[in-house]
């Protein structure tokens, strides 16, 4: 290969259309990580490093199923769906990511995006691994029509939209800011696994 091609990355805002997604805090999902996805492309789009693709460009609701189709359409190399989480227990905070188990390369993606979380949305566990027998069916429906078409992937959780801290955090422009690059770093690991 003697110039580099750029990384073809989807991107997939959870939600939309009368999916709204969770709604607590001055949040509501579905406007939230579409805003915060569109945001992400333009970044991706910049590092010349990504060819990004994002599967809603407005309030449609694209089914999980139809992301991966599309994912697969553009030739995607790695999946990142974007989601904003909640909890019954509003003490629950935190960025949380996940990947499918045997997903070498969402791991290793997940875990550059937790060594770099945001000031205060660090969580002290681990990322939880999806197994196909996954007990988190929401998680694991998400990742799946990507594992199904051999196609890395992550789901980001980008924090709690139930914990009142963490919902004013993803509103302070700084921190939103911050969570972009968190994801840049993460992705910037796919530059060792495709580059050169
Ligand atoms: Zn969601």
């Amino acid at each position: 290969m003697t110039t580099f091609e750029r990384i073809p990355v989807f991107l997939d805002p959870g939600h939309g259309g009368e999916h709204t997604g969770v709604v607590a805090n001055n949040i509501v999902e579905k406007f939230y990580v579409a805003t915060f996805a569109n945001a992400l492309y333009w970044v991706l789009h910049d590092t010349h490093w990504f060819r990004p693709h994002i599967s809603r460009g407005g309030d449609e609701n694209i089914s999980l199923d139809d992301a991966g189709e599309i994912a697969e359409k553009c030739s995607a190399k790695f999946a990142l769906a974007i989601h904003v989480n909640a909890n019954d227990d509003p003490r629950v905070s935190g960025m949380m990511t996940f990947y499918m188990s045997g997903d070498e390369i969402g791991s290793g993606v997940a875990a550059e995006m937790q060594r770099n979380a945001p000031p205060g949305l660090t969580r002290t566990s681990d990322s939880p691994i999806m197994g196909l027998q996954s007990a988190w069916p929401r998680v694991y429906n998400v990742l799946l029509p990507y594992r199904k078409r051999e196609i890395p992937a992550v789901l980001i959780e980008l924090g709690f939209a139930t914990n009142e801290k963490n919902a004013l955090m993803l509103n302070a422009p700084l921190v939103r800011q911050q969570l972009l690059g968190t994801i840049i770093r993460g992705l910037e690991h796919l530059k060792y696994v495709y580059g050169e």
